[in-house]
Order: structure tokens, then C-alpha cells, then sequence
């Protein structure tokens, strides 16, 4: 069955600096695991059968109109600046206009080796790649800018990691793949043409209202602040912020060592290779700002005097952690009722978090009960998640003090507290069914976490307990 997608592929327009053109690689025997309809209909991709998703979303057939391509991208890993890294196991099929008029990139992840690789085979296995599926349609789900998992297909061939494992593909959809590290390469290259060529194609993509390059630092600085608040409203740690990692379009990608709190611990680091703990829960914040540190240093490049510049970069970039410090505020105050939390509000919730760690308090079900408590005595359940119950009780004497200005707290809460997250623990026991062949929990880890603040199915409420608790995450690539 032919696939005729209405692809307009217009990064593929760009130069052949930006990418190397190249096919995924075909597999030996693709099956369509996963397959999001909704978001399919959305990009306006035509209805078919199994067997021809699992072949496009496999790279086994290009369907017709895409223009395959591997981009171009430097990066800061861990601090340290690599000059080129690059899809080095990612193919970008092309881009479609969706039914809303918005334009995304169709890419496959894990469909074999580009100029890019490296080291690396270019293939992933099926734990990474549901994992992504799950955690990234669940992010969407709680309202947080995220790419977006469209397929996920088996390959019928083994990928050898530290033992043998099944290869697996998944098909991303993301508002656009430029990086910060897309802009370092050509800054890092003195191609000026290119890093201007770049910017008007990122403002154009999506910042219209934007006008040069500061203007568009201005618009990527507002839309990670957003972003980094909204992670942390919900206990996610990203685990590898990157600068290749780092989206202009203020989407979160890559979803490797990422994972969830269960109990509240501030500096919470999951991921096995950030040894110092660069990436740990509450350095979040200060990373985004160094990662916009870095754009701002290469967007300054293609001026004519980088120098005459460089004041209001600095002024920008300064500004961040204010920004981030107000977002994270309206976050929070949410979380607590608090319409317009103000800077003595700031200390109430802080000081709820203090609590909260020394009590080793589960951070998604103590904001659940606080959200969800009965109407006369808030915060009652939450109470149960405390170990010095008087320090509780006198910190939620102050919080209904000062809800008692407010005129629709619990709405606003439970729109701001979700119910169930993708818990660390879950993850890892729906990928040891898929590796077994049951999709079951895969489809009702779905189900649940599409419908976050309302979900019924309050088993996966529960945390893990000690046994089944993951003490770390890996890349897994
Ligand atoms: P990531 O961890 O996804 O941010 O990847 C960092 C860099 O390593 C990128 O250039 C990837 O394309 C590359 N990479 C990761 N895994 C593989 C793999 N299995 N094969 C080839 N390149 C890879
Ligand atoms: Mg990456």
C-alpha cells in the first residue's frame, strides 16, 4: 500500500550544509508496535493498514514526498563542546502542516547509521524507545511543550548493548529539531552566511514577531524559562541538558536517563553517567540559563562586530533567572491555590518543600492531596506524608490563612497537580513486559496518563516501594 503524506519539506530547502540527504536504512522484518492516531490525523497522515505504518515508521519504505535527511549539530555534553555531532542515528523524514497550521518534522529515531554516527551502530532497542513514547505523550498530556511520539515499530533485529536486545524505531514529531547546537556548529565554524541564514529560518519557523538575532535569544530565553518551571511543577528531571539537547522552539527532547520524583529530594540526580550531579533536580534552572548562555554566544557570531552585541546578550541572558524564578512562582502558587503568588508566598512554598524533603514526602501525591483534600480542611490526606505532623500542621495553618483570599483555589489546584506521572518504577516494568511481548501495561500506562489530573485507574498513584524502587536511569542508546 502506497503512503502519500502532504510532506512540505522546507528544512530540506535549506543548503546542503545543514544535513547530509540519506535513506533509513531498511530492516529485516518491521511489526508496528504503538501507533498515535490522533496525532496522525493531525499531521494529516493518511489512514493505512499495519503493515505499511510498521514499514514507513521503520525506514523500511520512504514514503512518498519525504526528502530523508540527517541534521547537522554541535553540543556542549556535559559542559564539554563537541565541534559535531549530528543525527547519528536519526533520520528526518520531512514535515507536514497539521490540521491546526502547524508545521512539524517527522523523524525516525534509531533508523541506522549517517555520517554522524560516529562510534555508534544508529540503532536503538525497544526500552529507550517506548520509554520515549511513554514519558513524552505523557508530558504532553500534563500541558508541557514536549515532542511527540507517533509510532513506535520493532525491527526484527537484534542490537547489541551490553547484551542482545531487540531493535526497536520510533517515529518523533517535534515543532522543529533546531538545537542550540544547531546554532553552534556554524558559530563554531565562522560560517556567518549559514548562522544568519539559520536565524531567519528559526524566527520564521517560530518566532515571526521576532526581528534579529537578540530578538529571537529574547523569544528562546522566555520559551526555556516556561519550560524549565513546568518540569519542575512536576517533579521531571531531564538528566541530559545538553546543548544539543536544548530546543529553540522551547520543546522538551530527548528523553534518555530522564525520570520522575517519587519522594521529594531536591538534588535528585537519576541518570548514571551525571556523576557531579550537573543535571540533579533543582540545577535545572541554572543550566538553562548556561545552555542560553552558549546560544547567545553563537547568535552573536554572524554580527559584523560580535563585540557591539555582546551588552545586550549579556542583558538578556541575565534576565533568565528572574524569568524562571516568576514562572517557577505562578507554577508553584498554582500548585497551593495562590492566584498571584507574591514574594512572601515564594517562602510559603518553599518552606512547604523543606518539609516535604526532610519527610522524604512524595512530591506528585502530597500536591495530590493538597489539590484534592476535603473543601473545609485542606491538606488533610497531605498530613500523612509528613513525619513532624506539628511543623505540618503549623505550615498549613499559615497555607489556609492565606487561601482564605482566594475565590477558586481547589480548581486551580487540581489543574496545576497531576495525579499519576510516569513513575520510574512502572516504566521499567512496562518495557520487561514489551521485551516479553505484552503491551499491556505499555497501553495502560497510555490510557492513565493521557488523562493526567483525572485518571481513574489510582493504582499507579502508588509509589514504589523500596524494592521497586529505581535507584538509576541510563541513556540506554
Ligand atoms: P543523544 O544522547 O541522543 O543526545 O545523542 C548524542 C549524540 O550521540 C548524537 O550525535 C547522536 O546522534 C549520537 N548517538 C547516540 N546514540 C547513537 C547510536 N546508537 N548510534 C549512533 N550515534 C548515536
Ligand atoms: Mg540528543
Amino acid at each position: 500500500m502506497r503512503f502519500t503524506a502532504p510532506f512540505d519539506n522546507s528544512y530540506a530547502a535549506l543548503p546542503p550544509q545543514f544535513y547530509t540527504r540519506l535513506d533509513p536504512t531498511p530492516v529485516a522484518a518491521p511489526a508496528l508496535l504503538a501507533y498515535n492516531s490522533a496525532l496522525a490525523k493531525r499531521l494529516r497522515l493518511p489512514e493505512a493498514d499495519d503493515a505499511t505504518l510498521a514499514a514507513v515508521f521503520s525506514g523500511q519504505t520512504v514514503p512518498d514526498g519525504a526528502a530523508p535527511l540527517a541534521q547537522l549539530y554541535a553540543g556542549h555534553q556535559f559542559g564539554n563542546f563537541n565541534p559535531q555531532l549530528g543525527d547519528g542515528r536519526a533520520i528526518l523524514l520531512g514535515e507536514t502542516v497539521g490540521t491546526d497550521g502547524i508545521r512539524r518534522d517527522i523523524q525516525l529515531k534509531g533508523s541506522g547509521p549517517t555520517p554522524y554516527s560516529r562510534m555508534g551502530d544508529g540503532r536503538a532497542w525497544l526500552g529507550p524507545v517506548l520509554r520515549e513514547y511513554v514519558i513524552s505523550e505523557a508530558m504532553h498530556a500534563l500541558g508541557i511543550p514536549t515532542t511527540r511520539a507517533l509510532a513506535a515499530t520493532l525491527t526484527g533485529e537484534d542490537v547489541i548493548r551490553e547484551t542482545v536486545l531487540p531493535g526497536a524505531v520510533l517515529t518523533r514529531v517535534a515543532r522543529s529539531h533546531l538545537r542550540v547546537g544547531t546554532f553552534q556548529v556554524f558559530a563554531h565554524r565562522g560560517q556567518r552566511a549559514e548562522l544568519a541564514q539559520l536565524t531567519d529560518y528559526a524566527i520564521a519557523r517560530h518566532y515571526p514577531d521576532a526581528r534579529g538575532p537578540m530578538d529571537l535569544l529574547r523569544a528562546v530565553c522566555a520559551a526555556q524559562a516556561e519550560l524549565i518551571a513546568a518540569w519542575m511543577s512536576v517533579g521531571f528531571i531531564h538528566g541530559v541538558m545538553n546543548t544539543d539537547n536544548c530546543t529553540i522552539s522551547g520543546e522538551t527532547i530527548d528523553y534518555g536517563p530522564c525520570a520522575f520524583l517519587d519522594s521529594y529530594f531536591a538534588n535528585q540526580v537519576f541518570s548514571s553517567i551525571d556523576q557531579m550531579g550537573r543535571y540533579a533536580y533543582s540545577n535545572q534552572p541554572r543550566i538553562a540559563v548556561w545552555n542560553m548562555a552558549q546560544l547567545a554566544t553563537s547568535l552573536l557570531q554572524q554580527l559584523e562586530d560580535p563585540a557591539a552585541g555582546v551588552e545586550e546578550a549579556t542583558e538578556i541572558v541575565h534576565a533568565m533567572p528572574a524569568r524562571i524564578e516568576t514562572a517557577w512562582r505562578a507554577r508553584f502558587g498554582a500548585k497551593l491555590g495562590l492566584s498571584q503568588p507574591s514574594e512572601e508566598d515564594a517562602a510559603l512554598i518553599s518552606d512547604l518543600l523543606d518539609l516535604m524533603q526532610s519527610a522524604h514526602a512524595d512530591f506528585t501525591n502530597t500536591f495530590d492531596a493538597l489539590a484534592r483534600g476535603p473543601a473545609d480542611a485542606p491538606g488533610s490526606t497531605a498530613r500523612d506524608q509528613f513525619t513532624d505532623r506539628d511543623a505540618f500542621d503549623a505550615w498549613a495553618t499559615r497555607w489556609q490563612a492565606r487561601l482564605a483570599q482566594e475565590t477558586t483555589p481547589h480548581e486551580m489546584m487540581q489543574a496545576a497537580s497531576p495525579r499519576v506521572i510516569p513513575r520510574n518504577h512502572r516504566i521499567e516494568e512496562m518495557i520487561a513486559a514489551a521485551i516479553a511481548g505484552d503491551m499491556a501495561p505499555f497501553e495502560r500506562l497510555i490510557t492513565a496518563l493521557t488523562d493526567p489530573f483525572a485518571t481513574t485507574d489510582l493504582d499507579l498513584m502508588r509509589p514504589p516501594t523500596p524494592a521497586q524502587a529505581v535507584p538509576a536511569t541510563f541513556c540506554g542508546t
